[in-house]
């Protein structure tokens, strides 16, 4: 009975052989010394323990999840990956039952492995030639096309059409029935009909020691081209720390420093000024960049045209990197990566969702922008605001008594005044809503709501003092832990462990980075507090026949989840419709990141990309859920000359109270 399996080794010589092992020990030779090189660049960064996340590894790299986000992604990336890897299986089973003389492929095993290494060469060609036809005629703006990436392209195309043809020519010589299996190759063979058994075999000898040479040499390729990222960003992925993505945490706790009796230089150092700054774990971060350009197609910056691109943030990073280990030159990477850059950003965070590969851009921003500050260096534009943090407590540098002005002018219950009163939430009211006229009306919307639903809440009145945040995203860290440890010693003072706000960045701050100073909060966004009052029942709206479009602010949405709440109070209210972008998609305000107090004088104003996406939507109402956003939009919806009302939730709920 004929034997289901094929000729090991057929048709091939022994000095065939002997130089496939050859160049094979020399492929493996320049393989190793390139990842020895991207290993010497890792370790230049600072030591540090990281865990291991094999959840991270399982979706993101086995089942590509965030790789499939994006239509090309799902089209092209998922089927070269998993052909790739079910390929390199079974290359790997054909040499393990070649060269250790194990039989185990034959039968239906044989027949199983025939036609899944068909399915996946039929599907890696096709993807190839979707992903180089893309870069040939339709390469999107954000995605730079160098000749490395089309000969990778070509490379693998050519392996695989080279594999098929082989797979034929050795059918072709055999014809056995059962290589239907191999239905690819079997229809290959078909191109050999005419052909004598000489000829056939002749040519799959020439074939069968190409193929062998071209796999030899993208062996080698590997580590110094893109291809690299195969195991640079499977290790990034597998060292993913997850986190909500605007905490910033430092190691050194700057207060406890500065109160010892004697401290160094370095021990006040938070940020990244040089290379070695970094802990190692973050220079592979870079080095696991694969160029792909999703970061750069999201940010609200380089869609105005500002100088900042954060793919080229990461890449100039990587790219020094591997410049210093040839000629340890300092250079400060701030300036490296160009000073307007980071200043540009507005940490809203759109490219480190986008990153399929884990490269947290932002962290490396904030870090830059820490070393700048600490030697002096930022747009003298933040010196108004950083004074007023110091000396006022808060950014618009306006008087810090006014906080408890407003508290008495709304009869709230300031707990310096009532130390012994209880309560079940501290209504934190946030520097804007202080000193900004709209969201003065959001905390008296708030505030109606509270009361007519019989929350038990009270103020600091001007105990509070700004959160820190601006301070934080510029990369003034003395500052926010400053304004940080003073509140957190508030917070302990009259035990209050659960918060209010109607800002998503202090939000973000109370929530993610004040546990670093010793206090775990639980803080909500006013939006969670109303629709737990609506759907308790405890307070109740009118429907109005109203359109309204939700912007979801950056701090709420993508960096801390929230996206639901909002939505679910309006549609209670009126009829919700959607912008372009939006939940986790949305696009920036423009005033995060600090760059609420800079002139953005670069590119199209952000706020007005933005406006416009939500007028085209024609609304009747905008409505807002972060005070930043009120003040940006509202400004967009005025430069465009619309009568378009821009309104927080809490006002709108406020206005539409039974
Ligand atoms: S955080 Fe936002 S503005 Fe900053 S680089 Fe990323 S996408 Fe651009
Ligand atoms: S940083 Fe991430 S998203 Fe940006 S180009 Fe690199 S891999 Fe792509």
């Amino acid at each position: 009975m004929e034997q289901i399996t094929r000729p090991f080794g057929w048709n091939v010589s022994k000095i065939d052989f002997l130089i496939l092992y050859i160049t094979f020990f020399i492929a493996l030779f320049f393989f190793f010394y390139g990842f020895y090189r991207h290993f010497k660049v890792w370790s230049i960064g600072k030591r540090a323990k990281i865990n291991i996340n094999f959840f991270s590894y399982l979706t993101n790299v086995l089942f590509q999840r965030k790789v499939s986000e994006r239509k090309f992604g799902t089209f092209s990336h998922i089927p070269i990956f998993w052909s790739f890897l079910i390929l390199t299986i079974t290359t790997a089973l054909v040499g393990i039952q070649m060269d250790f003389g194990i039989k185990f492929i034959y039968g239906n095993f044989y027949l199983f492995l025939s036609f899944i290494s068909d399915l996946a060469g039929i599907l890696l060609i096709i993807a190839l030639i979707f992903a180089l036809f893309r870069r040939l005629f339709f390469l999107p703006n954000y995605l730079r096309s160098i000749l490395e990436d089309n000969i990778i392209l070509i490379l693998l195309l050519i392996l695989s059409i080279q594999g098929f043809l082989i797979e034929g020519l050795r059918i072709a010589y055999f014809k056995p029935e059962f290589e239907k299996f191999s239905f690819m190759g079997y229809l290959i063979s078909n191109l050999f009909y005419n052909f004598s058994k000489e000829q056939i075999s002749f040519l799959h000898r020439i074939l069968w020691n190409i193929h062998a040479w071209t796999t030899m040499l993208f062996i080698a390729y590997i580590p110094y081209s893109k291809l690299s990222h195969i195991f640079t960003s499977t290790l990034n992925l597998i060292f993913y720390q997850k986190q909500p993505s605007a905490k910033h945490d430092v190691e050194n706790n700057l207060i406890e420093i500065i109160n010892k009796e004697s401290f160094s230089e370095g021990e006040i150092k938070t940020g990244y000024k040089y290379i070695y700054d970094l802990p190692w774990f973050k220079i592979l971060m870079v080095d696991a960049c694969t160029i792909c350009g999703r970061c750069t197609s999201v940010c609200p910056a380089y869609l105005t045209n500002k100088p900042l691109d954060p793919k080229k943030i990461v890449l100039d990073t990587r790219d020094y990197a591997y410049e210093y280990i040839e000629n340890k030159e300092d250079k400060v990477l701030g300036l490296v990566v160009g000073e307007d850059a980071l200043w540009s950003c507005t940490s809203c965070g759109a490219c480190v969702h986008a990153c399929p590969v884990g490269i947290n851009q932002l962290d490396l921003i904030i870090n830059y922008r820490r070393a700048l500050v600490e030697d002096n260096n930022y747009p003298s534009q933040l010196n108004n605001s950083y004074r007023g943090m110091e000396n006022q407590s808060n950014p618009w540098n306006a008087p810090k008594n006014e906080r408890y002005k407003f508290a008495k002018e709304l009869n709230l219950v300031i707990l310096k005044e009532n130390p012994n009163y209880s309560f079940d939430y501290l209504l934190w009211i946030g520097c804007s809503g202080v000193y900004d006229s709209k969201s003065q009306k959001t905390i008296k919307a708030l505030v109606n709501i509270l009361n007519k639903a019989n929350v038990k809440f009270a103020v600091l009145g001007d105990e509070e003092k700004c959160t820190g945040d601006s301070a934080r995203r510029t990369g003034n860290e003395l500052l926010f832990q400053t304004l940080a440890y003073e509140n957190v010693q508030t917070f302990k003072k009259y035990n209050i462990n659960k918060v209010i706000t109607i800002c998503p960045h202090c939000y973000n701050t109370l929530k993610n980075e004040y546990e670093f100073f010793g206090i775990k909060l639980e803080v909500y966004h006013h939006s969670e507090i109303i629709l737990a009052l609506i759907r308790e029942g405890k307070i109740k709206v009118n429907k109005i026949a109203q359109k309204i479009i939700f912007h979801d602010p950056c701090y709420l949405s993508r960096h801390n989840n929230i996206y639901g709440q909002p939505r679910e109070i309006l549609n209670n209210i009126g009829t919700l419709i959607e912008p372009e972008r939006n939940k986790k998609n949305s696009f920036c305000c423009g005033a995060g990141g600090g760059r609420m107090w800079m002139e953005e004088k670069i590119g199209k104003k952000i706020n007005i990309e933005r406006t416009e996406e939500l007028l085209s939507k024609n609304p009747d109402l905008i409505a807002i859920a972060c005070p930043f956003c009120n003040i940006m939009i509202s400004d967009g919806v005025s430069r465009k000359n619309s009568n378009v009302k821009v309104l927080d939730i809490a006002v709108i709920v406020s206005e539409n109270l039974i």
